[in-house]
């Protein structure tokens, strides 16, 4: 710590980053293997290895991590448990076109654990169960058309890349958004079976549910690609209660809320039980494990005419981690995580209001949202649209410079390895960068 409470020196490089990114560019499409990992100043980062908090990148520096796997390392980058399992499991084979063994205990946790799963399927991406959630719901109802949320994302897929994030001068009128899609190339069609709200207002919903033609209402239960925002009270029972008297399926896209908000996810912090639910993420910690769960009679579905397939669904390696992560995610964990994580909410909207500077800092332990420039906490995506993006980056810059990474859209992610030091440490970069912007 420096005597002058500026916080550590700014003083990280990342020049041989640069050099392998402009390397792999040769044969990686800009460098990286998803757009999200091309867009965040000074460039996309290369990492040797992870420990615990930390990654440690091409160019030796050692970095506190608050990206988490864009959420998905709940018990950090290297728990020995979920590590040990996966060399157990990999020992007996790689891919079976088969059952495994672990496939039914991996299932039976799950659906002990979230309160609308029945029964499940497992698949390997979010993007993916998205698809087979939407799927099943046209088969259940006989209709087309699927509610979807302006910020909300479920995946990268034409038929939901809509109005993700869209520019305000774009989205059109609140009460009646323009869809808008995310990527050049997108089948303009593919919009056709979706019905764009914004969240968080339950007379929009239940006037579109009155028209009898809906699906299925899909929906992050709290709003966490933009911002981290809870439901208001009543608007999840309310939603529920809509879709049921006009015939609707509700999916709860817990690809993030699931296992961050809880073990039970959003649905057990909230006690709404939707029909459908889909998880990712942090499921298994960083292995390529997704599901789609929920009612006994729809999953079933699967197995009678509405199809499902995947060549790595429940891989048995993937499976290990994912019962080696759910074994780890004890109440004693989101106890002692969610203490570490409130102190750092705290303590950074702390420093923020002191230095004058105007945000918002919102959510859950587990996953917060600091937005620059609002008056009062965001309700929806307009209000996160509004904030000051700008100012926003450069004070992810000024931390990255001081050894913390964090997204430069505003989120953050903690891990149970984020223990008290980290936290001071990440908080005494947090007044440098401060001083910094
Ligand atoms: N749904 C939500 C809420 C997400 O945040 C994401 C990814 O960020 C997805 C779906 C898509 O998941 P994946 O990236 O695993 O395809």
């Amino acid at each position: 710590m420096r005597a002058n409470g500026s916080g550590p020196a700014a003083t990280l490089r990342f020049e041989e980053s640069a050099r392998q990114i402009a390397a792999n560019a040769r044969y990686i499409a800009g460098g990286v293997n998803s757009n999200f990992r091309l867009g965040m100043a000074p460039g996309p980062l290369v990492f040797e290895r992870g420990e615990g908090a930390h990654l440690i990148d091409v160019d030796g520096n050692r970095i506190i991590d608050y990206y988490c796997g864009m959420g998905a390392t709940v018990l950090g980058h290297t728990p020995a448990r979920v590590i040990e399992a996966v060399q157990r499991q990999a020992e007996r084979g790689i891919l079976f076109a088969g059952q495994a063994p672990i496939e039914h205990e991996a299932a039976k946790l799950i659906c002990e654990r979230v309160p609308s799963a029945e029964r499940l399927r497992f698949g390997s991406s979010g993007s993916e169960v998205a698809q087979a959630a939407i799927r099943l719901a046209r088969a259940a109802t006989g209709r087309r058309t699927i509610v979807k949320f302006e910020g909300h994302y479920h995946g990268w897929f034409d038929n939901v890349l809509w109005s993700t994030a869209p520019g305000l001068n774009a989205a059109g009128p609140s009460d009646a958004p323009t869809p808008v899609a995310g990527s050049r190339g997108q089948d303009p069609s593919a919009g056709d079976g979706l019905s764009i709200l914004g969240w968080n207002d339950l007379a929009a919903l239940e006037a579109r549910l009155a028209r009898g033609d809906v699906a299925a209402v899909m929906m992050e239960p709290a709003m966490c690609n933009q911002g981290a925002i809870a439901p208001l009270p009543g608007y999840l029972q309310g939603a529920l209660a809509a879709c049921r008297a006009h015939g609707a399926l509700l999916i709860f896209d817990e690809v993030i809320t699931g296992f961050r908000l809880g073990r039970g996810g959003a649905q057990e912090r909230f006690g709404v039980t939707p029909d459908l639910t889909i998880l990712a993420k942090a499921i298994a910690n960083g292995f390529p494990v997704a599901a789609i769960a929920g009612r006994g009679e729809l999953i079933d579905m699967f197995a009678d005419g509405v199809l499902h397939g995947g060549t790595f669904n429940a891989q048995p390696i993937a499976m290990a981690a994912m019962v080696a992560t759910q074994q780890s995610l004890t109440p004693e964990h989101y106890e002692r995580s969610s203490v570490h994580g409130q102190r750092l909410q705290d303590g950074i909207r702390e420093i923020l209001t002191q230095a004058g500077i105007k945000a918002q800092v919102a959510g859950f332990p587990l996953m917060f949202h600091i937005a620059f420039g609002l008056d009062a906490p965001a309700r929806d995506y307009r209000d996160v649209a509004a904030s000051d993006k700008a100012a926003y980056s450069r004070f992810a810059l000024a931390l990255l410079k001081r050894g913390v990474r964090v997204l430069e859209r505003g989120a953050w992610f903690v891990s149970s390895e984020h223990d008290a030091g980290i936290i001071e440490a990440t908080l005494e970069a947090v007044r440098g960068a401060v001083r910094e912007i």
